[in-house]
């Protein structure tokens, strides 16, 4: 809230200058006026009285104060002496004087002024250090247990519409009828219809999650609250809950309005039910708090909670079960078509060649997720400069495709040429294997050049379209592809080569799910014999 974060700071700064101006005033001011004055010996003074040199006298508490006939501008001073001759000296030659009666301070502005006001400037200092360091560490003090949600504000230049997003259709049409809902809720109402409390979005990382939030915010002309799930963990310990408690507190007074929690798996976790290892208490007393703040309300509130994640497998069940996120969204992988479309609308930001056969380079890319897609065109563009081009081709996007997949070319990396023949064998051993396949991909590239992935070579394949399933046979080509390169090595060379470690791993792992996971034998049959697992990993193209 920087409003009262403003007020407070201004509040410091007044503060702070009157207690500067009294402490001027208390000590300086005096001070000030001693310099005006010139000090002279009080025998000096003594004799300009006899010659007659002085008009008036003033008498102050500590020294005495008196100016030079005819030279009014200059102003003397001196101790005061014990001198009981002084008096009749003065009315002797007729000179004025006054003793000024000292200022009655009042025992009340002693005491501000001795105590309160030490402590005063005291208590301002060290509050505006604390400021300046919780400032630093992107926080606020005088902030504790407030919620730092962010107020999206849709009139800024990179606002996002769902025209940014593409693909996710079914995600969108959700969300849109979220934001008509607070648009008209008397069009549902009317009909008793109930709006979910909360929408989750679900799916692995990078594919358009917190973009669609942002969407949301952009289209819907209510107020839109924005936190990230770790914020309410953030750097101090035990203000969870009170932040989640504001926050609510906010949303319901700004009504109808979206909340968005991203990444709220870091306080949905699962809470400990073994009791072993202690939990998190901090952490799940955030999450109560969170149930409890969404089970307050009533679906006729008009707040909407949109939350993501890409685990929804570790959420604590009570935060997916009907009445508080009821609405999952999932939020998938794009196919072929989405992933033209996402490669289409980021061409957009550069200066791209308008020959660029886009569903091509879609086909090249299966299994990567909308944020490496947008990586991909950028990388493009870069290379595009590098070559000192202002176009990007086609070509530059499928050089990307490979640095995302297998990293930057290694050129400097020496290789003998007796092991360049090796990899070259390998990698023709792949190709030559996936083209004897009927199951299996063409081949569209083979190469030897190192990668910074560590890849020494590889072969790629690229499907004609789009595959949603895969058959045993399928499985098993892409096993026996894996073989290929070991296979050469073997009958060409006589010899094994790490140089296979990569494959096997990728073959190891295929021949266990098709086992465990895909019931393709007879000995097991239709049987999970794996754990159960995160349903989103970390996705890769298969590249060997
Ligand atoms: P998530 O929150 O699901 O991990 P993000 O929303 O942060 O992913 O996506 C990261 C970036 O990837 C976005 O800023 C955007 O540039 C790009 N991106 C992802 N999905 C899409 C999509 N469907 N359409 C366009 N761009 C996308
Ligand atoms: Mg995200
Ligand atoms: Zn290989």
């Amino acid at each position: 809230m920087p409003g009262k974060n403003n007020r407070n700071r201004w509040v410091a700064v007044y503060l702070i200058v009157i207690i500067l101006w009294s402490v001027v005033f208390a000590y300086l001011i005096p001070s000030f006026r001693n310099q005006q004055s010139q000090e002279v010996d009080y025998s000096a003074f003594v004799q300009m009285i006899e010659d007659d040199k002085i008009e008036e006298v003033e008498f102050l508490p500590d020294r005495i104060l008196f100016e030079e006939k005819g030279e009014e501008d200059v102003e003397y001073r001196t101790g005061r002496v014990y001198d009981e001759e002084l008096v009749p000296l003065l009315k002797e030659k007729n000179i004025k004087f006054n003793q000024e009666i000292p200022k009655e301070t009042s025992p009340i502005v002693s005491f501000f002024v001795q105590f309160i006001l030490p402590i005063l400037v005291i208590f301002g200092l060290m509050s505006l250090l604390m400021r300046s360091a919780a400032n630093r560490m992107g926080g606020n003090t005088l902030n504790f247990g407030k919620a730092d949600a962010k107020i999206y504000d849709r009139s800024k230049e990179d606002a996002k519409s769902f025209k940014d997003v593409a693909g996710q259709d079914e995600a969108k049409e959700s969300l849109r009828e979220v934001v008509d809902f607070l648009h008209d809720p008397k069009k549902y109402q009317k009909i008793g219809a109930i709006l979910p409390k909360g929408v989750l979005l679900v799916g692995p990382p990078g594919t358009g999650k917190t973009l669609l939030a942002q969407a949301v915010a952009g289209e819907a002309d209510v107020p839109f609250f924005s936190i990230s799930g770790s914020e309410f963990v953030e750097m101090f310990v035990g203000l969870g809950a009170s932040k989640v408690r504001d926050l609510f507190k906010q949303a319901l007074e700004k009504a109808p309005c979206i909340v968005f929690i991203d990444e709220i798996d870091a306080i949905g976790k699962r809470r400990d039910t073994s009791g072993m290892g202690g939990g998190n208490d901090e952490r799940e007393q955030t999450l109560n708090q969170l149930l409890n703040e969404m089970d307050g309300f009533s679906g006729k509130e008009e707040v909407v909670i949109l939350a993501a994640t890409n685990r929804p497998e570790i959420l604590d069940p009570a935060l997916t079960r009907p009445g508080r996120f009821d609405r999952q969204i999932p939020v998938e992988l794009p196919d072929v078509r989405g992933r033209e479309e996402i490669l289409k609308v980021h061409a957009r930001k550069v200066i791209v060649d308008d020959k660029i056969d886009y569903h091509h380079v879609a086909l090249m890319t299966a299994g990567t997720s909308g944020a490496q897609l947008a990586n991909i065109v950028n990388e493009a563009a870069l290379r595009a400069v590098r070559q000192g081009r202002d176009l990007v081709l086609e070509e530059d996007l499928i050089e990307s495709v490979e640095v995302v997949i297998a990293g930057m070319k290694k050129k400097g990396m020496v290789i003998s040429e007796e092991e360049r023949e090796l990899i070259a064998y390998h990698e023709v051993g792949h190709a030559l294997v996936a083209a004897m396949q009927t199951h299996s991909a063409p081949v569209t590239k083979i190469t030897i050049i190192p990668r910074t992935s560590g890849a020494l070579g590889y072969t790629m394949q690229v499907d004609e379209e789009e595959k949603y399933l895969m058959s045993k046979e399928d499985i098993f080509n892409k096993i026996t592809t894996l073989a290929g390169g070991r296979a050469a090595e073997e009958v060409i060379f006589n010899t094994k080569t790490t140089g296979a470690s990569n494959d096997i791993e990728k073959m190891t792992e295929m021949a266990k799910a098709l086992v465990t996971k895909y019931g393709m034998t007879d000995e097991f049959g239709m049987v999970n014999l794996g754990g159960q697992q995160a349903r989103y990993l970390q996705s890769e193209l298969s590249v060997n």
